[in-house]
């Protein structure tokens, strides 16, 4: 190992995942002596587990997609392969026009692939099927909205009933807003290509690839298992891990970095900032200040989770499915809901007495409903749970989280300010940036951010060999 000395700033699971990368924690060689420092006292961010009602549950992040191996890989690499485990169900519902209508199958972020499934789940009117049905050309350039391109395309009420809720299940944003290229991909050359987008979306959903893997897995005691075992597996692996540790200064030195945190001056080769955009902003202003001002930029959702522990014996009738989204146009308080003990065996298997849901509320720009004391959300919660399922029981215990800098938007544009971000990173020098802000909030593309910026800090770091090339790159 070198003795370059790297500090991570932020221990969610992007910073934890780049340390696992850069300390061998992961496997692999050791690249560097690393040190994570973490502002809160405890690691993980939004990946976190705790206890409800006497049962361990998450209490933020839940699930990762599998499609994408990150996740997965990590969770593997530090002992936990055996504890990966998918939803028992994944049949959700949309609740809209008064009723629980089955989630269509087919569709990818709400765009429908199958107009006879979307017709037979009654999510849309006959008039909104019907303009469905009658695709409306439409020219798409180097990015646009997913609203304006669907509603375009297939109409307003696509994007209001369908689009919207699963947007805000993943970015709790607005589909007027954000941009198709950075939050869903896929659908761009389908969009530039201008041939049928329901007929592309068909096709995208039927790939040999994508039937039959399961589409998202979790972990046996939660996701928040995750953080705990990347985090100790780091320790093991001799990174120097430090929670209640706010990092308050970073400034480039001749040498490297000078990190101030938690009263203490430590000295670095490089840093790995893997901290949500306001606070990178505010650690690069002194010295990127070009990148400050894009990180600035940078939009969040708030948003609160209420995990709601109910008697078995008190329901009436366990609710069945994985739970629903609800669309922001059906004018309801809360904007899904998850049935735990439904989605997750393991937690069935542990609690088999009990019955764990959670909601969830808040959007881009509500941020007001995260002022709202705990017991209003809970009683929000139950009135619309009461009205879409019937349930009347009162839980015999609740909690809620709430995040603030919830979830970063990707509005158009979002692309080109991450290149411009991380051009300035690049002219600052040994300085990596990695976390849901750039490249993909799911827990995959953080993962995955990370894997890229220690293979810049391990490419930074290692000596030339004088033949041009370098000894060794971090095959992230
Ligand atoms: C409620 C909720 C549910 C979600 N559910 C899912 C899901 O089921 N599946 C999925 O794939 N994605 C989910 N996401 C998205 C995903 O969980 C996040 O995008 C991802 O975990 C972000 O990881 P991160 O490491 O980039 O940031 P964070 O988790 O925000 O971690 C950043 C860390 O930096 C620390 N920090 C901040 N400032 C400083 C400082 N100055 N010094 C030191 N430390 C600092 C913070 O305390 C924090 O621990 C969810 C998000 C939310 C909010």
């Amino acid at each position: 190992m070198s003795d370059a000395q790297v500090v991570v700033v932020g221990g969610g699971i992007a910073g934890l995942a780049a340390a696992a990368f850069l300390s061998g924690a992961a496997g692999g060689p050791a690249r560097a002596r690393v040190t994570v420092l973490e502002a809160s006292g405890r690691v993980g961010g939004k990946l976190w587990g705790g206890e409800v009602g006497g049962v361990r549950v998450d209490l933020g992040a839940e699930s990762v997609l599998a499609r994408r191996p990150e996740a997965v890989e990590l969770a593997r690499a530090v002992g936990l392969g055996a504890e990966l485990e998918p939803p028992t169900t994944a049949k959700a519902a949309i609740w809209t026009r008064g009723a629980l209508r089955p989630l269509p199958g087919g569709q990818v972020m709400g765009v429908p692939g199958d107009l006879e499934a979307l017709a037979a789940s009654g999510v849309l009117t006959a008039e909104g099927l019907e303009r469905a049905r009658h695709e409306r050309a439409t020219e798409v350039g180097a990015d646009v909205t997913i609203g304006r391109y669907v509603a375009d395309r297939l109409g307003q009420e696509v994007v209001d009933r369908l689009v919207e809720p699963l947007l805000g299940g993943v970015y709790a944003g607005r589909a007027e807003e954000i941009s198709l290229r950075a939050a869903v991909p896929q659908l761009l050359p389908i969009a530039q290509g201008g041939g049928s987008l329901v007929a592309g979306v068909h096709e995208l959903a039927s790939r040999p690839q994508v039937v039959g893997t399961p589409v998202f897995q979790g972990l046996r005691g939660g996701l928040g298992t995750l953080p705990e075992a990347v985090a100790a597996a780091c320790v093991t692996a001799g990174v120097d891990l430090r929670t209640d540790t706010p990092v308050e200064e970073l400034r480039r030195t001749p040498e490297g970095w000078r990190v101030v945190a938690g009263g203490e001056v430590l000295t670095a080769d490089a840093v790995v900032l893997a901290v949500p955009a306001p606070a990178a902003a505010r650690l690069l202003r002194a010295d990127a200040p070009a990148a400050a001002a894009e990180l600035d930029a940078v939009e969040y959702a708030g948003m609160a989770l209420v995990t709601l522990a109910f008697r078995r014996a008190d329901l009436t009738e366990p609710p069945s499915g994985s739970g629903f989204l609800v669309p922001p146009v059906d004018g309801r308080r809360i904007k899904a809901s998850t049935f735990s003990s439904n989605k997750w065996g393991w937690l069935e298997r542990s609690a088999p007495d009990a019955f764990l849901l959670r909601t969830s509320l808040g959007r881009h720009r509500e941020d007001a409903v995260l002022a709202l004391p705990d017991e209003e959300l809970v009683a929000r919660s139950l009135a619309d749970l009461e009205e879409a399922i019937g349930l009347t029981a009162r839980p015999y215990d609740t909690f809620v989280s709430r995040f603030t800098a919830g979830l970063p938007q990707y509005p158009v544009g979002h692309p080109d300010r991450v290149a411009r971000v991380r051009a300035a990173a690049r002219e600052v020098g040994a300085l990596a940036l990695c976390g849901a802000a750039y490249d993909g909030v799911g827990i995959p593309a953080c993962i995955g951010s990370a894997a890229a910026a220690a293979a810049a800090i391990d490419k930074l770091l290692t000596p030339a060999t004088g033949d041009g090339s370098t000894e060794r790159t971090m095959g992230a």
